[in-house]
């Protein structure tokens, strides 16, 4: 649309647009990994990842989860609601892997009992650590009730995502949310894509996610369009 850029992230550009309380997202190809130590390109990502998310915040709305989604603009871009980021990444995990099983020794594959969130200071220069509410006070992140509202929040925005990925036949191993506030209120921001999910294959666990980038696993593309077809082909039997 030609706006302003406001921001540039890893994977993700931020432009302005006319209406002062809105921005367009445009999702880029470059991947990283390991805050920022392993770079790349995966090709069409940025097309794919848009068309999930918006897929994703449109099931979510449909379910009553607020975000900061509007509409997509096109292959590459969405409009969105501007948003004050809170600093805080909510991780919700239904399967061990990546760093809780490396914290807690649990088997890459391990189901949990019941879904485990946690929290982690969005800070690069800090790589990102683990918090409690505890930490969250202390560095006035949020209030105690903005903190239990994102918990509740991203386990509901977890019961939603892990029917309609399971009909799919996609296990949700785990995932990373973002808020933000928009006026007084927190609405689910940022993007829901195999960037920021674990997703594997029902039956074989085969691996449809960045985990196939970090892990020079091959055929990454591969495994972001078959989560779009998956998605956009709806249930399968
Ligand atoms: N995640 C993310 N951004 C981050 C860290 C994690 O999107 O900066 C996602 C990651 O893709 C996975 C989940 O959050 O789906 C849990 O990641 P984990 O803590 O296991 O860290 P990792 O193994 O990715 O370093």
């Amino acid at each position: 649309m030609g706006g302003k850029l406001l921001y540039e992230g890893k994977a993700k550009k931020i432009f302005e647009t006319p209406h002062p309380y809105e921005v367009e997202v445009y999702f880029k190809d470059d991947a990283t990994a390991f805050n920022g130590a392993k770079k790349g390109q995966i090709t069409s990502k940025g097309i794919l990842n848009n068309a999930i998310s918006s897929l994703f915040f449109e099931l979510l709305e449909s379910n009553g989860v607020k975000s900061h989604y509007l509409k997509r603009i096109d292959e590459r871009s969405m409009l969105v609601k501007k948003l004050k980021i809170i600093q805080i990444e909510v991780v919700v995990r239904n399967v061990a892997a990546g760093s809780l099983s490396q914290r807690l020794g649990w088997a890459e594959g391990k189901i949990l009992p019941s879904p485990v969130v946690e929290f982690y200071y969005k800070s690069d220069e800090l790589g990102d650590p683990l918090i409690n509410d505890y930490h969250v006070a202390a560095l006035g992140l949020a209030t105690p009730e903005e903190l239990a509202f994102l918990a509740a929040q991203s386990l509901k925005i977890n019961s939603i995502l892990l029917k309609h990925l399971l009909d799919r036949k996609v296990k949700l191993v785990d995932f990373k949310l973002e808020y933000g506030k928009s006026d007084e209120e927190i609405l689910l921001g940022d993007e829901i894509s195999p960037d920021t999910c674990r997703f594997w294959d029902s039956e074989t666990n085969l691996k449809l996610d960045k985990d196939r980038f970090r892990r020079d696993l091959g055929e990454v593309e591969e495994a972001y369009q078959e989560i779009h077809d998956r998605l956009a082909g709806g249930p399968k039997v």
